[in-house]
């Protein structure tokens, strides 16, 4: 059966298929909602694209208002059952660290004036085996050339490298879907802000380079038809599984 895939359903999938099998096929409800990880990074996504929205409605956000913003949404939306892996880490300090993400972020981009095309989309393109492909762009960024910036904000303290900047699926196949609906994109230019280190990493896909990441998630998309077809889906415990929300309800978790 032909579906929707993204890039976390197949991640999902490639880093252990039991995981995969009990929240895309079984849509089991786990106990704990959200890593603090997960759920920090999605308070700093919120605040920025309230920055752009305002900046394209001709506002100047100061950094004291998303500042209030974020902790106004932080608050709002922060649960007891959300998870903590580390836990020698508290509220208060991934709290902190978000905040600093803000404020870096902020005094680095306040002047920019390049123009945001699209936030946060919600858009769907076809893939060659029948299936779509959801394209969530954090930032879609467009300068007067015709280079367009497809932007993801990264929240990890790793470090992340130019190599697997090069090699990253996600943005690769981003670009081909920037390619298909902007006819004048000239580049695509894929970048990574890396929030933790208040720095950018750039990269970008030559035509061979988006096909082969276009074939790999056929690949992959086709051994989950095939697991499913078998109902033959492994647990694949590793380091991830601290950060696995059905960590309660696997046989095979693997705690530290
Ligand atoms: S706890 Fe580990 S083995 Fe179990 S589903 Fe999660 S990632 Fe897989």
């Amino acid at each position: 059966m032909k579906g929707i895939y993204s890039h976390s359903k197949i991640s999902t999938f490639e880093q252990c298929p039991y995981k995969y099998k009990l929240q895309y096929i079984d849509k089991i409800k786990p106990d704990l909602k959200n890593t603090i990880e997960a759920f920090m990074g999605g308070i700093v996504h919120e605040t920025f694209e309230k920055f752009y929205k305002d900046k394209n409605l001709g506002l100047s956000p100061t950094r004291e208002e998303l500042l209030k913003f974020f902790e106004e949404s932080w608050v709002k939306q922060f649960t007891k059952d959300i998870h903590f892996a580390k836990e020698y880490m508290t509220e208060e300090n991934y709290k902190a660290i978000g905040k600093r993400f803000v404020v870096d972020y902020y005094e680095r981009f306040k002047n920019q004036k390049i123009k945001v095309v699209a936030l946060e989309t919600e858009e769907t393109m076809a893939l060659p085996d029948g299936n779509e492909w959801h394209v969530r762009i954090d930032k879609l960024c467009a300068d007067s050339k015709g280079n367009y910036y497809v932007c993801d904000y990264k929240t990890s303290s790793r470090k992340k490298s130019q190599e697997e900047a090069d090699k990253d699926r996600q943005l690769g196949m981003y670009s081909i879907w920037v390619k298909d609906k902007y006819k004048d994109a000239k580049s695509v230019k894929l970048v990574w802000h890396m929030l933790a280190f208040n720095e950018d990493v750039f990269s970008e896909r030559t035509d061979e380079q988006i096909d082969a990441h276009r074939k790999e998630v056929v690949e992959v998309i086709k051994q989950i038809d095939k697991a499913t077809q078998e109902n033959n889906f492994p647990a694949n415990p590793s380091a991830l599984c601290n950060y696995c929300l059905f960590q309660n309800i696997c046989p095979s978790f693997q705690g530290n």
